[in-house]
């Protein structure tokens, strides 16, 4: 049944409804898809039971005639949403075994509208990465391979396990969260759309927590139009998270197809890197004369404190993180190392259960919010973020209605081949999409072309507050002249 894998979510909406085929058969067909691909070790977790129980409740929904607007389509979700009483780790060795009593608010709404768990995908432990290397379960595999080779090559980070689940047919789409690029990087790696919305479009409530004033929760589909259809019930006011936007949620898929005539899109120079593959520039030269071609106006814009945002991104995320990571002592949560007494459990826990790259966030974090460096680091970057949020805002008031840059500096590497001796050159990964974070802003990654090598490359738009919208419309034009890429399917048997 790989065909009912290989649709959209919109194709699948419409033949549930046309009973063409049921809930039933698709979960199932994901199933099985699923488990012939644990090579790349896209899910941490499978929940074949409670697929095939929420499949069936679909099926009678459907029949009854109140299907939701997800009704039957199933979904993975990346281990960072709890899910009750379904093991939840961000993928840490600290939250071992750890079962949720509570859902979270943005899988609570992908239920109530009729969607199904297949299971819980890897990720960087903690959300912290970009190639999903640091998670306790092991390296993701990226379905994608170079031509002629079998070097085995990342899928991003850090939500690898959602991108490769998608992009492999073993989900119709995918929950991830994105805190300086981790739902756009992974993306453009797998051929993937995926987009941050706006800071409070999704409520952080249930998400485990790594940098709360940057994390934000989105969708990994296929096409444009699936993560405008996933990212409407996944967003909405919620009172249990503060930082939750009480705005109006559009109905999204009504952006798809309309005119992008007289938009006025901002290049950013600064995206302009030295040293940038050329096949970066000439993707981005592509995508500028495409969205031309419909109609859209091409404007210059500068950016002028673009080049702090990446030294800035990692004062602040760090210091957040700290902060967040304080509650796993091993008293109420997951993994408990016995010790002498309460400090020594306390150091035994954390030194064990958490790994490299949390320890060094940690520590990073811990320093620049100590006494003596709270000014120079932390207080400094707060202000450097304020100044790159401004040039944002001056584009926009200016008239700029969305940018188009690169969504990262290169496609898809080997393992291993990034971030070993020096974290910063995995760091640089960041260097396109940070900045949104850092804004707060909407920004989507659309695949748009391969390179020499054969693998996916995506352009990123990046949009006003709360105009998810007009990226829909921007993205599906990249889309319609780009084509769609698959990978080949090596890892079927
Ligand atoms: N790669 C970035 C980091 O390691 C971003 C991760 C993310 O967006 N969660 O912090």
């Amino acid at each position: 049944m790989s065909e009912l894998t290989a649709l959209t979510i919109a194709g699948a909406r419409d033949g549930l409804k046309k009973k063409d085929f049921s809930a039933a058969e698709l979960a199932d067909a994901h199933l099985s898809a699923i488990e012939e691909a644990r090579a790349l070790n896209a899910y941490v977790l499978e929940t074949p039971e409670r697929a095939r129980a929420m499949a069936k409740a679909a099926d009678a929904r459907i029949a009854a005639g109140n299907a939701g607007p997800l009704e039957g389509i199933p979904l993975a979700i990346k281990d960072l949403f709890c899910t009750e009483g379904v093991r939840t780790t961000a993928c840490s060795h600290i939250l071992d075994n750890f079962v949720p009593a509570y859902e979270s608010t943005v899988t609570a709404q992908l239920w109530r509208d009729g969607a199904v768990l297949l299971g819980k995908t890897n990720c960087d432990e903690f959300a912290m990465g970009s190639s999903n290397e640091t998670s306790y379960f092991g390296n993701v595999v990226n379905p994608w391979r170079r031509k002629g080779a079998n070097t085995p090559l990342v899928p991003g980070g850090s939500s690898g396990g959602s991108a490769a689940a998608v992009a492999a047919n073993l989900a119709l789409g995918a929950t991830g969260t994105d805190t300086g690029g981790s739902i756009r990087q992974p993306a453009a790696f797998t051929g993937t759309v995926g987009i941050k919305p706006t800071y409070g479009r999704c409520s952080r409530w249930g998400v485990v927590a790594f940098a709360s004033s940057l994390d934000q929760a989105g969708p990994f589909t296929r096409t444009v139009r699936d993560a405008a259809i996933l990212l409407r019930s996944m967003s909405g006011h919620d009172p249990k998270d503060t930082t939750s936007a009480d705005v109006p949620v559009p109905n999204f898929e009504a952006a798809i197809g309309k005119s992008v005539k007289g938009l006025r899109i901002g290049i950013p120079k600064e995206y302009r890197l030295d040293g940038m593959p050329a096949e970066i520039e000439r993707l981005w030269e592509q995508g500028r004369a495409w969205l031309k071609r419909a109609g859209a106006e091409l404007v210059d814009v500068s950016l002028p404190h673009t080049k702090y945002a990446l030294p800035a991104y990692y004062i602040v995320a760090p210091a957040e993180a700290s902060s967040n990571l304080a509650r796993y002592d091993g008293v109420r949560y997951g993994l408990r190392v016995e010790g002498r007494d309460l400090i020594d459990m306390y150091e035994k826990t954390r030194g064990e259960g958490f790994g490299a790259e949390v320890r060094r966030r940690v520590m990073i974090g811990t320093y620049v919010l100590s006494a003596g460096y709270y000014d120079a680091y932390y207080l400094r970057a707060q202000k450097v973020r304020t100044l790159i949020k401004r040039d944002f805002e001056e584009c926009f008031k200016a008239g700029v209605h969305a940018m188009l840059t690169p969504a990262t500096p290169s496609a898809a590497f080997a393992f291993g081949e990034k971030g070993g001796a020096d974290p910063v050159e995995m760091y640089l990964n960041d260097i396109f999409t940070v900045t949104v974070n850092m804004a707060g802003l909407p920004g989507i990654s659309v695949p748009a072309g391969l390179d020499t090598q054969g693998l996916p490359l995506g352009l990123q738009l990046i949009g006003r507050p709360f105009d998810e919208a007009t990226l829909f419309s921007l993205g599906e034009v990249i889309e319609q002249a780009a084509g769609r890429f698959a990978p080949r399917r090596w890892w079927a048997r």
